[in-house]
């Protein structure tokens, strides 16, 4: 069988006995146009290597092995490693499983040297952790396409003065340019969700910021948008408060919300280097 001779995903699930697990965040796929739309925002084709986490029944899997693209997909429910086995075979050893958590995955190993990008229809309880070991561990992906529950997507790509800017917005667009790029109502998927989902593509910059700087504004947002309404001098007193604001040349009377990327990573450095 070939990739053009799979069966419709519905009878695929039906032909393994396979349900959705709500303990893995289970929410499918199963309509080939999406899958398909994904796999173009991903820009990825011949030559590439992708990595997918959670490839379920395997939709978007198709979708992104179709492009000409390989795939290492990293799996955690052990129950669909027989129908990832056959599309396997049907992409002629162009997908590669792993059983295994992706919080614990190390992707350097697994991208042996070679720019990876990863694709993927993130499980909702572990999506944003994900995220952030992508931006700031030591693995840094060539690109990102990932759904996110939509009041995440929207955090990440945030603006300053935004409701929803906070901690991940400002990780996010320190160390990539962040856009969401396709919406997706609840409805698309199999079962549907409570909320509806948007995919967000994440390319990272070419001058990522250092690990101990990326700590240093761990530390900051942390403490500034833990207390978003507060101005900075009280809400990072235990950094320094006003004396660390003005220092770095941040207004000590502004709220977190109101400072941009520049304006936390000069508090960042102001804090790590004094
Ligand atoms: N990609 C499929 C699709 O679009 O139909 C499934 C997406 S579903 C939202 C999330 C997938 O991630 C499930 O297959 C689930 O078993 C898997 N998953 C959940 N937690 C995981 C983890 N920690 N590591 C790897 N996969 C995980």
């Amino acid at each position: 069988m070939t990739l053009d001779q799979l069966p419709p995903l519905r009878d695929t699930l039906a032909e393994h006995g396979l349900l959705a697990k709500k303990s893995f965040g289970q929410h499918f796929l199963l309509d080939l146009n999406i899958t398909r739309k994904i796999a173009r925002l991903a820009q990825v084709g011949p030559g590439d290597h992708v990595i997918e986490v959670g490839p379920g029944p395997g939709g978007l899997t198709r979708a992104l092995l179709e492009t000409g693209a390989r795939v290492t997909a990293v799996e955690a429910d052990p129950r669909f490693a027989p129908l990832l086995e056959e599309l396997s075979a049907a992409s002629g050893g162009a997908l590669t499983l792993r059983l295994e958590d992706a919080l614990t995955t190390n992707e350097t190993e697994v991208a042996g040297g070679v720019p990876a990008h990863m694709v993927s229809n993130l499980p909702y309880n572990v999506g944003t952790p994900l995220l952030i070991k992508w931006l700031t561990g030591a693995f840094t992906p060539a690109s990102m396409t990932l759904m996110f529950q939509k009041e995440v997507a929207d955090r990440v790509a945030a603006e300053p003065g935004s409701d929803a800017y906070g901690r991940l917005s400002v990780i996010a667009q320190a160390t990539s340019h962040a856009q969401v790029v396709m919406d997706v109502p609840a409805r698309a998927f199999t079962p549907p969700p409570k909320v509806a989902s948007a995919v967000v593509r994440l390319t990272p910059l070419a001058e990522r910021p250092e690990a101990p700087r990326l700590d240093a504004l761990q530390t900051i947002t942390a403490a500034a948008f833990g207390q978003r309404r507060k101005m900075l001098r009280s809400s990072l007193k235990a950094l320094g408060g006003g004396d660390l604001c003005e220092a770095a040349g941040v207004p000590p009377e502004a709220r977190a919300e109101t400072i941009d990327i520049e304006g936390f990573l000069a508090l960042a450095d102001t804090w790590r280097l004094r």
